[in-house]
């Protein structure tokens, strides 16, 4: 199984907030403003920070990393892809068992009647204090991600945990593997017999146990081993 980071995502365009941004929102502190507190307390400002993000996700492609983990799930290599990314990069590319642990910006959800929205309705239901509220109920609709403050889905953690249990080896690609609740999953994989592959550039804590760590560009990486594959 492969468990993948935002470093995979960087090719198509998407920034690792993590690494110092330019532009607009250079002085905004994600985990601040993406935060369940203030999308209930300020839905304005939540949105000001979130309605263009999901404008510039929206529109991006998946590369040839997210490629090449298709193409091992189509030739049976594979049997699934833990992602810590909202951006349906994975599912874009053509994988198919995909476990979104911070959830996805694919839909979006009404609080209060549970109205589901796809990422192409959201934007006609903004009002004009730029809050999105429900057609039906005009009750607070929020992103099916996981924001900072918020419980992640038992749901998916749980298929996580149970597919790095039974990996043979975990393929890593473009995470640091310190952010909760993937940092805890490679341990899974070891403590169960399988072995670990890391493709990301710097430093994880799983370095000195894994069978292989690899530090090129990402999508390069995992073209050539898809190439070497077959
Ligand atoms: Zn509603």
């Amino acid at each position: 199984m492969a468990l993948t980071g935002a470093g995979i995502s960087v090719p198509s365009g998407i920034p690792d907030f993590r690494t110092p941004e330019t532009g607009i929102w250079a002085n905004v502190d994600p985990m601040e403003v993406a935060h369940i507190d203030v999308f209930e307390r300020d839905p304005a400002r939540f949105w000001s920070y979130y309605r263009p993000r999901f404008h510039s996700l929206g529109d991006k492609e998946p590369n040839a990393g997210h490629e090449a983990l298709a193409g091992l799930e189509r030739r049976g290599l594979l049997d699934g892809v833990i992602t810590q990314n909202i951006d349906r990069l994975h599912r874009a590319a053509g994988s198919r068992n995909v476990v979104e642990v911070h959830g996805s910006i694919e839909t979006s959800t009404c609080r209060e009647c549970a109205a589901s929205y796809g990422i192409g309705e959201v934007e006609a239901l903004f009002d004009e204090r730029g809050i999105a509220v429900c057609d039906a109920c005009e009750g607070a609709v929020k992103p099916d991600v996981v924001l900072f403050g918020e419980m992640l889905p038992t749901r998916a953690i749980a298929q996580a945990q149970e597919l790095a249990a039974r990996a043979e080896l975990m393929l890593c690609v473009g995470s640091s593997l310190v952010v909760h609740p993937v940092a805890a999953l490679p341990g899974v994989t070891l403590e169960n017999g399988g072995r670990l592959a890391i493709v990301t550039k710097g430093p994880t804590p799983y370095d000195d146990d894994a069978t292989l760590k690899l530090e090129g560009e990402i999508d390069a990486e995992l073209s050539a081993m898809l190439a070497a594959l077959a």
